[in-house]
């Protein structure tokens, strides 16, 4: 018995050195990554009930030069706690904005509005107002075409403060939405605190649309107390029609998901805007 022990121990050490060691190379190759260029933007289109498209949320690709295409959760968990996030998430703020600022110059094009991730971590930084307003005037990007997704982590503990900040970004032009609405450790209280715009239904509610009356019930509230604060909701991972039926019938403003499109390259994305091009 002692032997074996001595082996499920041995085992134990090994697997956890392996898990240190993968991490290791992940963060340095994350750090190449950030250095090198590798990270792009996809785009997945934000649509009214009548089928227009207003923008776009913009979500994090890894362009990994042997692994190919790697999503966000092959990398952003290690990247927020390494703090990479944060260079990261400045990085996808301005190729963003730079973005808006060259749709800002095409006729068809100058009212899309895009939906930025911004981390808590990036968020808490003192300097985040400022780094912001810099890409801003680096890019000339109009603030108003851009919004930031927030989580309700970020608000935990620190309403006051969270308020202060964005208040300033909001008096920039820029709006806010609050994204994964109602699955984190959620505070009504904050909804009247904070300066926000839009609030996001989680996919993982939408998804649960004719399943289960008690998530219906909970998003018809959702959209409820968004319609009498005068918020946005948009429905995140729209996938059926059925589920499109029901939010519609409750009158939700914007709508995301498979159903429409899934997150794509800028041209992709671009030739949406353009259907009659590519029918
Ligand atoms: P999120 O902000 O909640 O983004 C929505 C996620 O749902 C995206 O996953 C999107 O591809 C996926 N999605 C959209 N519609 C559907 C649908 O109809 N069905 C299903 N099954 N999924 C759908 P993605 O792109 O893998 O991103 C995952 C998460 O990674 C994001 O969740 C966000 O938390 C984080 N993330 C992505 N880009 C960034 C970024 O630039 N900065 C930060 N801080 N986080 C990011
Ligand atoms: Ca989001
Ligand atoms: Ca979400
Ligand atoms: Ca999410």
């Amino acid at each position: 018995a002692k032997s074996e022990g001595g082996n499920a121990m041995r085992f134990f050490e090994a697997a956890m050195q392996a898990t240190i060691t993968a991490r290791a190379t992940l963060e340095s190759e994350l750090r190449a990554a950030l250095a090198g260029h590798q990270f792009l933007l996809h785009y997945q289109s934000q649509v009214t009930s009548e089928g227009r498209i207003v923008g776009a949320e913009v979500l994090l690709r890894w362009q990994h030069p042997t692994r190919g295409l790697v999503p966000p959760f092959g990398f952003i968990d290690l990247a927020e706690e390494t703090g990479l996030i944060v260079p990261l998430g400045f990085w996808v703020l301005e190729d963003a904005c730079k973005q808006l600022e060259h749709w800002a110059h095409h006729p068809g094009r100058r009212d899309l509005e895009l939906a930025v991730n911004v981390s808590a971590r990036q968020f808490r930084e003192e300097d985040f107002v400022q780094r912001v307003r810099e890409v801003l005037d680096r890019t000339g990007a109009d603030p108003t075409r851009l919004k930031l997704e927030l989580t309700e982590s970020l608000v935990q503990n620190n309403v006051a403060a969270t308020a202060e900040k964005m208040k300033s970004l909001a008096a920039m032009g820029i709006r806010f939405s609050m994204d994964d609405f109602g699955t984190g450790y959620s505070s009504l209280s904050y909804m009247t605190q904070l300066p926000l715009n839009q609030i996001k239904v989680d996919k993982s509610f939408v998804q649960k649309i004719g399943d289960d009356p008690k998530v219906e019930l909970i998003i018809q509230t959702i959209i409820g107390m968004a319609r009498n604060l005068e918020l946005e909701v948009v429905a995140e991972g729209v996938e059926t029609r059925q589920q499109l039926a029901f939010l519609e019938k409750h009158r939700c403003t914007l709508y995301q998901g498979y159903l429409f499109s899934k997150p794509v390259p800028l041209a992709e994305f671009e030739a949406q805007l353009d259907p009659e091009i590519i029918a």
